[in-house]
C-alpha cells in the first residue's frame, strides 16, 4: 500500500520513509503542506496519510479539515504527528477529522501497529467502495429490467404508467398537447397457429424494432401486453399522432417479414388529451378508436 508522508524535518522524514519501506509500504514523501495538498488533489493519490502538524505551507490539521470537507466516496485514513506537547493536541487533531494521532518522538513498534491499523481500514474502505459500485450497477440494471419488456426491449406497462402520469401533469401544467396511439396486431392468433409461437415472437420483435425506429426519443413506446402496444406522444396533437400511426401501419404492412411469409398488419387508435380527461378516460377513448379500427376491417388508423 502507498502511504503519503508530509514532514518538513528532513531526518524525521527519511527515518519515517525507511521504516515504512521496511514494513512493506511504498512511500510518497513531501516536505511541506502545499505539496501534500497537491498530491491529495490528484485522482490517483494514496489514501493512507501521515501528516506532520506543523510544517510550511498548509498545516497538517488544516489539510485534514479540507480533506473531510471535500471527501466523497472513499475516505482517507489520516495520522497526525506532532512534537507539540499541548494537552489538547490529540483531541484537536481528532476533532479536526484525523483518525489517529502520534506524538514525536514515537515508539517504532507503536507507529508500525498504528500504520497497520490504517492500512487495514483503508483496505476495508476500498472493498466497501468496490461493493457499493457493484451494488449501484446491479440496482441500475434491476431498475432498467423492471421497466423493460423482456421480449421486445420496449417500455413495459409499469414504465408506461409512470411516464404517462408525469407526461399528463406536465401537459396540463404547460397547456401542451399530448396524444396516445393504441395498437393491436391483426389476426395474430393465426400467425401463431400457422407458423408457431416462436415465429410469432419474432414478428413481435420486428414490430417493436419498427416502433423504436419510427418514434422520437421523447416518445414512450410500450408493449401493453401480448400483441398490443401503446405509444405516449408528449407535445403532439392528434393529427401528428395520426401521421405517425399511418407511417407505422404502412411500413409494417410493406415490410417483407424476414421471419414470417404471412403479411401481418396492425390496427391503430389515436386520441388526444382533452380538458376533463384523466388517464383512464384517455385510455378508454384510444381503445375505443382501436376497436372501431378492428370493426371497420383492421389494418387502419382511426381517430377518437
Ligand atoms: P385481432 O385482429 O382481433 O386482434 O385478432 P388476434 O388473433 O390478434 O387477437 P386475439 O386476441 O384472438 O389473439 C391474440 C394472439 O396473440 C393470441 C396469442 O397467442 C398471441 N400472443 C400474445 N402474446 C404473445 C407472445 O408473447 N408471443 C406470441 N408468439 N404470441 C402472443
Ligand atoms: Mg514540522
Ligand atoms: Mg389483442
Ligand atoms: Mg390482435
Amino acid at each position: 500500500m502507498n502511504v503519503l508522508i508530509a514532514e518538513d524535518d528532513a531526518p524525521s522524514r527519511l527515518m519515517l520513509q525507511s521504516l515504512l519501506n521496511k514494513w512493506g509500504y511504498t512511500v510518497t514523501a513531501v516536505s511541506d503542506g502545499n505539496d501534500a495538498w497537491r498530491i491529495l488533489c490528484d485522482p490517483e493519490h494514496p489514501y493512507l496519510v501521515i501528516l506532520d502538524w506543523i510544517m510550511p505551507g498548509i498545516e497538517g490539521i488544516e489539510i485534514v479539515r479540507r480533506l473531510r470537507l471535500q471527501e466523497e466516496g472513499n475516505p482517507h485514513y489520516v495520522i497526525i504527528m506532532t512534537s507539540g506537547t499541548g494537552a489538547n493536541s490529540p483531541a484537536l487533531a481528532l476533532d479536526a477529522g484525523a483518525d489517529d494521532f502520534i506524538a514525536k518522538p514515537f515508539n517504532h513498534a507503536e507507529l508500525q501497529a498504528r500504520v497497520n491499523v490504517g492500512c487495514r481500514i483503508t483496505h476495508l474502505h476500498e472493498r466497501l467502495a468496490e461493493k457499493l459500485r457493484k451494488l449501484e450497477a446491479a440496482s441500475d440494471t434491476i431498475s432498467r429490467l423492471a421497466r423493460t419488456d423482456e421480449l421486445t426491449g420496449l417500455h413495459n406497462r409499469r414504465s408506461f404508467n409512470e411516464c404517462f402520469s408525469l407526461a399528463l401533469s406536465s401537459a396540463r401544467r404547460h397547456g401542451h398537447p399530448l396524444s396516445l396511439i393504441s395498437i393491436d396486431l391483426d389476426h395474430f392468433k393465426d400467425v401463431n397457429d400457422t407458423l408457431g409461437h416462436s415465429i410469432g415472437d419474432l414478428v413481435l420483435k420486428e414490430f417493436s424494432d419498427l416502433l423504436k425506429e419510427l418514434v422520437r426519443v421523447e416518445d414512450i413506446a410500450c408493449r401493453w401486453g401480448g400483441e398490443e402496444f401503446i405509444i405516449l406522444l408528449p407535445n403532439t396533437p392528434r393529427e401528428a399522432a395520426g401521421t405517425l400511426a399511418e407511417r407505422i401501419r404502412s411500413a409494417f404492412e410493406q415490410r417483407s417479414h424476414v421471419s414470417s411469409p404471412l403479411v401481418v398488419t396492425a390496427s391503430f387508435g389515436v386520441a388526444q388529451l382533452y380538458n376533463g380527461d384523466d388517464e383512464d378516460s384517455l385510455i378508454r377513448r384510444v381503445d375505443n378508436a382501436l376497436y372501431t379500427a378492428k370493426r371497420e376491417g383492421r389494418n387502419r388508423v382511426v381517430f377518437s
